[in-house]
């Protein structure tokens, strides 16, 4: 059995794909910011499918608690396969030159640097570099894009949508500078997703209203987006990596 660690899994999409992957027997490490009770609910109902599961707190933009959380990995759940970056924050709707400059910081720590610092954390685990030291048996890493990315979310946060454009860029780098140590890169860019990321950007509202103009004419699920991260953290994908993939409906 091996561990998948998910950030940001005390609900929405994170919450989603950990227990996915407790359900298709993964061991789970439900990372959290500030909602301990929520990360607990989602540990307690992997648990439930007989699976090794930790909540973990660490806030992923600090490097410190991000070292801290792998170390209990390492010495609590069985050797790290999967990393799903998922953690992520919007900031609420506005034009550019209302944003401040530590609104873009929070971005960018949260979304990107973040994501740079599990990956560099997991590269270390899974890499199978073992003359220069690393043990690791290969393993697999997800990012948590955005079509927004492609998109760019003029009049709502195109600060947002860069950290994503970034992440997608990294997906491509990682991919091809770990691709012959047994790990695949891959990043996932969904839609309009039914959770609760819209209250924080004071989007919800907007974001059903909507629903009726996209192509599909709803909003996607987070079990809609977890399928695709399963996909691509299984071996019947193992020939993917460096790949962006959309989950949009059409978007
Ligand atoms: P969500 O419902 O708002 O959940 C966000 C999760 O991230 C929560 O578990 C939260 O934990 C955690 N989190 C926030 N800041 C963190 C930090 N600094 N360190 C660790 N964890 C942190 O979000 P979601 O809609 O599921 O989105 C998940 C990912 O998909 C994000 O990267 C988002 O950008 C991306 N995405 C979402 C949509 C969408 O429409 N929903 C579309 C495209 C892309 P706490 O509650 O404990 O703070």
């Amino acid at each position: 059995m091996k561990t998948v660690l998910i950030t940001g899994a005390s609900r929405g999409i994170g919450a989603a794909v950990a227990l996915m992957c407790a359900r298709r027997g993964h061991a789970v490490a439900v990372n959290y910011a500030f909602n301990a009770a929520a990360a607990n609910a989602v540990a307690d109902a992997a648990l439930a499918c007989g699976v090794p599961a930790l909540a973990l707190q660490a806030d992923v933009s600090k490097e410190a608690e991000v070292t801290a959380m792998f170390a209990r990995i390492d010495a609590e759940l069985p050797p790290l396969a999967g990393l799903v970056n998922n953690a992520g924050v919007v900031d609420v709707a506005a034009r550019l030159e209302d944003h401040s400059y530590a609104r873009w910081q929070r971005l960018f720590e949260v979304n990107v640097f973040g994501s740079f610092l599990c990956a560099r954390e997991a590269v270390k685990r899974m890499s199978t570099r073992h003359a220069h030291g690393f043990k690791g048996q290969g393993g697999s890493i997800v990012n948590l894009s955005s079509a927004a990315a492609r998109l760019g979310s003029p009049n709502i946060y195109v600060d947002y949508a860069a950290s994503k454009g970034a992440i997608d860029t990294f997906t491509l780098g990682l991919a091809r500078e770990v691709a012959a140590e047994g790990i695949r890169v891959n990043a996932v860019r969904p839609g309009v997703i039914d959770t609760d990321i819209h209250d924080l950007s004071g989007m919800a509202d907007l974001a059903l209203s909507q629903a009726s103009l996209l192509p599909m004419r709803r909003l996607g699920t987070a079990d809609e987006v977890a399928n695709a991260v399963l996909w691509l953290l299984s071996d019947e994908a193992s020939y993917t990596t460096g790949a962006l993939l959309d989950v949009a409906g059409g978007r």
